[in-house]
């Protein structure tokens, strides 16, 4: 039986570009075609159906943006690469703009195109198409809490000056039956809906309240942080609740902080507010997620009473390489200080990120180049690592 080739389309008016692209591509086993003219890509994507499509941003009679949403508007599910002779910020914004529509963004050339970052680019664009990331309705996540199928990994937090553990953040998978290990992107917006909320909620605080008291009985005395999204504050006994659940495992103060993703939904400010102050009473830690991108503002930071910041990953990961993201980092990390803040980056992945955060004076590291987050039973191991000064 013959397999048929990955598609991959290549859309630029440059035709020597084409060429030395394709030459490149067919090496990799894709099925090429290239297009020099805008007015040829909408048949070309109903006729060719590419898995991967290489694209430059500008072309006449049609730029790259206006591709971008053409290729969302035809659910394209291919893996796209953006080709830019411009600034690499251009590049940059057009990027966030594709993931934005939901597009596949693998990643961007900048022009001339040098054969590693190409090959390169082929590797990751070989990969077999991303399949539609929603569930199909075999099982619900109601389904999933009754089986326990619900269950919480553990990313390390270490203090940069020192390298000492602090802390973890849990972070909830769906351990399913046939599709293996899912990540919270496929199926919390099912577990944010209201008739289901409160239970997941109250699982993932119950699971991650039961682990860290687990820790802090074997003489870790480190915090976990929990992801609430705003909806889920809405619920006014949540104080209360985690509270005593605190108390019953003689959780000192601070072992527990919360963090608050998706502030869209805070338009019921009292509401919101009546439940982190009075988690702060309790001796709650609150973060504020994702800190730059999205809903989170300067405006919820100044009113809400948050103990911690987390720098969105989006400006740590690429800080090493992009002057502007390092400038947002620093100025994040500056005014978190300022405001008597915790500042932790998320998304460290390399020692170059890590060393700007330390100089930088970051408080708190969380990323792939301290540890992916892991599996309960793994964390202990990765501790005793970490501690022999092995895990890095
Ligand atoms: P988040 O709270 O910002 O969590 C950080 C995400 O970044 C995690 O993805 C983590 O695995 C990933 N990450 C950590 N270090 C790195 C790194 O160095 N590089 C890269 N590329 N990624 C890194 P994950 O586990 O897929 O979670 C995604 C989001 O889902 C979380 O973002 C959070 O908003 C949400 N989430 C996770 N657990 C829960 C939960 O229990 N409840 C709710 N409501 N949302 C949750
Ligand atoms: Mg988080
Ligand atoms: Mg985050």
């Amino acid at each position: 039986m013959t397999q048929s080739l990955p598609r991959l389309l290549v859309i630029d008016d440059e035709e020597d570009i084409c060429d030395t692209v394709s030459e490149i591509a067919a090496d990799y086993g894709f099925d090429v075609q290239t297009i020099s003219h805008s007015d040829a890509v909408a048949s070309a994507l109903d006729s060719f159906r590419p898995h991967a499509i290489i694209m430059d941003l500008m072309m006449p009679g049609m730029d790259g943006v206006e591709l971008l949403r053409m290729l969302a508007e035809a659910s394209s599910t291919a893996k796209i690469t953006l080709m830019s002779g411009n600034d690499s910020r251009v590049l940059n914004s057009a990027r966030k703009l594709g993931s934005a529509h939901g597009l596949d963004i693998v990643g961007t050339l900048e022009k001339p195109i040098g054969v590693k970052p190409l090959r390169d680019t082929l590797d990751l664009m070989r990969g077999t198409p991303t399949a539609s990331p929603s569930i199909s309705a075999d099982l619900t996540v109601a389904d999933a809490l009754a089986a326990g199928q619900i269950v919480l990994h553990y990313q390390p937090i270490v203090e940069i000056s020192t390298r000492t553990l602090v802390g973890a953040e849990a972070l909830v998978r769906w351990n399913h039956p046939t599709r293996g290990l899912l990540s919270p992107a496929v199926f919390v917006e099912e577990a944010e809906q209201p008739g289901i909320r409160d239970a997941f909620n109250a699982h993932i605080i119950k699971t991650a309240v039961t682990d860290v008291a687990g820790w802090h009985a074997k003489g870790e005395k480190l915090w976990v942080s929990i992801n609430i999204s705003a909806g889920g504050l809405l619920d006014l006994s949540l104080p209360d609740r985690i509270g005593q659940l605190a108390q019953e495992h003689a959780l000192p103060s601070g072992s527990l902080v919360i963090e608050v993703t998706e502030t869209e939904a805070m338009h019921d400010v009292t509401r919101i507010m009546d439940v982190l102050v009075r988690m702060r009473l309790r001796g709650i830690g609150l973060a504020v997620d994702d800190f730059g991108t999205g809903y989170s503002s300067l405006k919820e930071l100044h009113r809400m009473p948050f103990s911690r910041l987390k720098i969105d990953q989006s400006f740590v990961t690429d800080m090493a390489q992009n002057s502007d993201s390092a400038l947002i980092v620093k100025a994040v990390i500056d005014l978190g200080h300022n405001l008597g803040l915790k500042v932790i980056a998320e998304g460290i992945e390399d020692a170059a990120v890590w060393s700007m955060l330390r100089d930088r004076g970051c408080d708190l590291a969380q990323g792939y180049y301290v540890s992916r987050p892991l599996a309960p039973a793994d964390f202990h191991g990765w501790i005793e690592n970490w501690r022999n000064g092995n895990a890095l």
